[in-house]
């Protein structure tokens, strides 16, 4: 029997979660959640015990093991439960840690999928990730190593990068270090998937200026073939009204 059920929440409004994660939060005895989730999922598991094993950017205010613990221990206690994770559990979740700790203790679960932000960016921007002919492949990255590097790569046609939000001048630099041609169209999104998801263009050498439209909020950064917009899409990276304009030198 399945004890413990990793669901990804996907990355914003609470309707973005899958039915099968719906259906796990449902028959939930215990939740614990990621910071981000959104608040509305507690209607879709109303008798649920909640738990907020959140971690917020560099402050890693839950360690990891003492989230495989309390996984372990709720486990043990003998209901359903929900490990409730932002986006896609197995795209930086440390989904592989929490897999080994429960397997270390012989508790048997299972891995909901879930929306990751490069996938909800994509629609948001209705930019397509992979293009016909000219975008074949995808990388997700992380911009930052477990050392608190900052690091760029030039692996795929299109790259998104997750947490660089704090660093966009870096990775600006770093990406042309690492052969993205400075004309190279970027799209920055932030709070991809939320009502008041943003989204902006820029070329990498102009990344910099997202700083300002972004800071603070979750963000991805879109590089190559798939931050193109479509010849017959509306020029505006984002339907969402009150943005702020698109900043100078950026792309239409
Ligand atoms: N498992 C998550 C990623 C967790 S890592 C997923 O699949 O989406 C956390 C990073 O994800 C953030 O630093 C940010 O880069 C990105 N992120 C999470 N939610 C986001 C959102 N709603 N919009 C844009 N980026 C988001």
């Amino acid at each position: 029997m399945t004890r413990v059920s990793i669901v990804g929440a996907g990355p914003g409004s609470a309707d973005l979660i899958t039915l099968r994660g719906a259906r796990a939060l449902a028959s939930a005895a215990v939740v614990l959640h990621d910071a981000l989730v959104d608040p509305a999922l507690r209607e879709m598991a109303p008798l649920a015990e909640w738990i907020d094993v959140g971690k917020r950017g560099f402050c890693d205010s839950t360690a990891q093991t003492r989230i495989n613990a309390l996984l372990v221990q709720h486990a043990r206690a003998g209901g359903h439960v929900v490990r409730l994770k932002g986006g896609d559990p197995s795209v930086f979740g440390r989904l592989d840690e929490e897999l080994e700790a429960l397997a270390e203790a012989g508790i048997a679960c299972e891995v909901i999928p879930g929306v990751t932000a490069a996938i909800a960016a994509a629609a948001d921007l209705k930019r397509p990730l992979t293009r016909r002919g000219s975008g074949r492949s995808v990388a997700l990255s992380t911009a930052m190593t477990r050392a608190g590097q900052l690091v760029a790569t030039r692996g795929a046609d299109t790259e998104v990068f997750y947490m660089a939000g704090r660093q966009l001048a870096a990775l600006s630099r770093r990406l042309v270090a690492a052969g993205w041609p400075p004309e190279t169209p970027v799209a920055v999104v932030s709070r991809a998937g939320w009502p008041d998801q943003h989204g902006s263009d820029h070329c990498v050498d102009t990344l910099a200026q997202a700083v300002v439209l972004h800071g603070g909020r979750p963000t991805v950064v879109i590089v190559g073939v798939g931050a193109t917009a479509l010849p017959a899409a509306a020029s505006s990276p984002t339907d969402t009204a009150s943005l702020p304009p698109v900043v100078a030198g950026s792309k239409p």
